[in-house]
């Protein structure tokens, strides 16, 4: 899968996939991030990406040119799975879900918003949706981009070393079942401090391990999260 992102800030991006998970699956060639400096889609001598909210206010706009240039020059003919998110505090609340549904494009390409925002035109003619990672404003798109890109990628075929782990995260409608939390873990050793890990999960049993697991992520799910709980 091929993930881009449209920034002013390409540097920004230096850090988040340069470790564990992400960065392995990009040097196996399973995803590749090209990171775009949006800069190179202006021809004024100040590279200008912004300028002064119509009807007047405090702060700058980000300009539709630049992005739609930049957009049309990455796909010159954009096919229905290449789709394009604006990073906003304004969209859909980004949930596992949504990740699962977007690890099934072949493209995705996220805009980086900065500023008082996007002129709105991006969103209503450029972009296919607008993306908020949680009910709070950051000063840029480029965390929920790192965010989005690091929930996608690890749902993707090869991404996780043992294919069976990313069913059974947090929020999957897989592994222990409908939406719930994981379950809790435990590893070495059997013994800290006094406080033992359960016996049932020592004992070598996997079909007891399995029922015990699923027990506890409800048990979890009811006591932190009773939201996500389903009523019969
Ligand atoms: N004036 C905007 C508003 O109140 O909705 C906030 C603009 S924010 C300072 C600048 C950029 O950060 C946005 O254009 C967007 O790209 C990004 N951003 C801010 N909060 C976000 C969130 N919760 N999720 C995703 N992107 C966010």
């Amino acid at each position: 899968m091929i993930f881009h992102v449209l920034t002013i800030f390409p540097e920004f991006f230096e850090g988040p996939f340069a470790h564990g998970v992400v960065k392995r699956a990009k040097d196996a060639g399973i995803l590749d991030i090209r990171i775009h400096n949006l800069r190179d889609w202006t021809f004024d001598r100040h590279k200008s990406v912004d300028d002064r909210p119509f009807g007047g206010g405090e702060g700058m706009v980000m300009k539709p040119e630049p992005l739609f240039l930049a957009v049309e020059s990455i796909w010159p003919e954009r096919t229905p799975r290449q789709k394009a998110i604006l990073l906003s505090a304004q969209g859909r609340m980004f949930d596992q879900a949504m990740a699962n549904g977007l690890s099934r494009e072949a493209e995705l390409l996220l805009i980086c918003g900065r500023y008082e925002g996007v002129d709105e035109r991006v969103a209503e003619h450029l972009a296919d949706g607008e993306i908020s990672i949680g009910n709070y404003v950051l000063s840029g798109g480029e965390l929920a981009a790192a965010v989005v890109i690091d929930a996608v990628a690890r749902l993707l075929p090869g991404v996780l070393g043992n294919e069976a782990s990313a069913a059974f995260d947090s929020f999957q409608e897989s592994g222990h079942g409908e939406g719930l939390l994981d379950c809790p873990h435990w590893t070495r050793p059997a013994d800290f401090r006094g406080w033992k890990a359960p016996e049932v999960l020592l004992n070598g049993n996997h079909e007891e391990i399995r029922k015990f697991r699923k027990r506890l992520a409800l048990e979890k799910t009811a006591r932190l999260r009773p939201d996500l709980v389903r009523r019969p």
